[in-house]
């Protein structure tokens, strides 16, 4: 936090704005330490982590976009204010298109760096709040997560395994009725604790970490494992699975695990919102910069007014709990934060009772920027 007595430094050879600068600004009450180039300013930058920075740019040995720049690195919310000549202006402009606050021409009177002071002041204030509201909600999730993760995850477990106990007979005979209901708490409970699987594995997603892992992965392969992984489910509700695939296809940047777990999210989905005697179709292209994934099927499709929010944490096109088709809402929501972390897009198109095709665009090379 910006205390009452924030702290100011200022860089310039000039002796006479140094001497000006330190006299106007501690007498509206800051802590202010000068330095005559750029090494020195560094080197006090580090000693004292000022506020707040006054830094000439037109200096002797290192220059002030140096010392900005190198400032920038070490602390990004540190309120930075270029000291120019007129004809420096267009430098002080490029010097806060690299992260200057704002810029004070020489020569400047007492009220105009006072005035200039006092708003990077307040401005510092404000970044060092928000800095400390992003750190609690950071905190207050984090203690969501571990709170979710043991206090409900672990007696649900529990639960799970005494009611198997039961099941089984294992403490005693029991009643069919019993036994009927029993199994359908099983079942709740079951699909509760997957629930709280994915949520967690979504709340701890983090994108970097998961680069870390990145290799050169055959989006063929992966096809073909969730497809076979996905065989009996599409048996089960009679809905045939196709693969088109060039001969060669480019193999991507990713995390083998995660592009896993998009198609088994995508391919699941166009089983489970299918209708009986219906056809899913995953097909691979090979576009310029690009390996497409198109995930088809002509099963219920969504109506228009959901598509913007099924990307949605928790959105269900039916949001019944005990609509016909179970899920979580949280399947395409893990689909479209992987896919941006792997630097790709994913769209979307409909109609309802036609079917619905979801295509993923998949950069070959990965461009960090486009990672998000
Ligand atoms: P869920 O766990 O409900 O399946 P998702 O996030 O995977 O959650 O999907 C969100 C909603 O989008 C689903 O509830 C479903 O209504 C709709 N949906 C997703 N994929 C399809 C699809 N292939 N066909 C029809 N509806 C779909």
């Amino acid at each position: 936090m910006v205390t009452a007595k924030a702290n100011i430094l200022v860089v310039d050879d000039d002796e006479m704005v140094r001497l000006s600068c330190r006299r106007v600004l501690e007498e509206d009450g800051y802590s202010v330490k000068t330095a005559e180039n750029g090494e020195v300013g560094l080197k006090c930058f580090k000693e004292i982590q000022p506020d707040l920075v006054l830094v000439d740019l037109k200096m002797p040995g290192k220059s002030g976009m140096d010392v900005l720049e190198e400032i920038e690195v070490m602390d990004p919310e540190v309120v930075k204010i270029v000291i120019t000549g007129y004809a420096t202006v267009s430098s002080a402009v490029e010097a806060m298109k690299r992260g200057a606050y704002d810029f004070i021409p020489k020569p400047f009177t007492p009220d105009e760096i006072s005035l200039i002071v006092a708003r990077g002041v307040e401005k510092r204030r404000l970044l060092l709040e928000r800095k400390a509201l992003k750190n609690s909600q950071e905190k207050i999730r984090r203690n969501m997560v571990s709170l979710v993760s043991h206090e409900l995850r672990a007696p649900l477990g529990a639960t799970v395994q005494y009611l198997e106990v039961l099941q089984a007979g294992m403490a005693g005979s029991i009643s069919s009725d019993a036994k009927e209901l029993i199994d359908r708490c099983v079942i709740r409970l079951r699909e509760l604790l997957e629930l709280i699987g994915r949520w967690i594995s979504l709340a701890t997603f983090d994108p970097a970490r998961m680069a870390e892992s990145f290799e050169a992965v055959s989006l063929i392969d992966v096809a073909k494992e969730v497809m076979a992984l996905l065989t009996a489910m599409a048996r089960e509700r009679s809905v045939s699975l196709n693969l088109d695939a060039p001969k060669r296809l480019p193999s991507i940047q990713g995390s083998k695990v995660c592009l896993q777990e998009i198609f088994f999210n995508l391919i699941g989905n166009a089983i489970k919102y299918n209708k009986k005697g219906g056809w899913v179709k995953v097909t691979l292209y090979d576009e310029d910069q690009e390996v497409l994934a198109e995930i088809a099927d002509n099963g219920v499709g969504i109506p228009e007014e959901h598509l913007p929010r099924i990307f949605d944490e928790f959105y269900r096109v039916d949001g019944r709990r005990n609509a016909p088709i179970r899920g979580s809402g949280l399947g395409l929501s893990i689909v479209k934060t992987m896919t941006g972390a792997h630097g790709g897009r994913i769209h979307v198109g409909s109609r309802v009772g036609e079917g619905t095709t979801f295509r993923v665009h998949f950069p070959k090379v990965l461009n960090p920027q486009r990672q998000n």
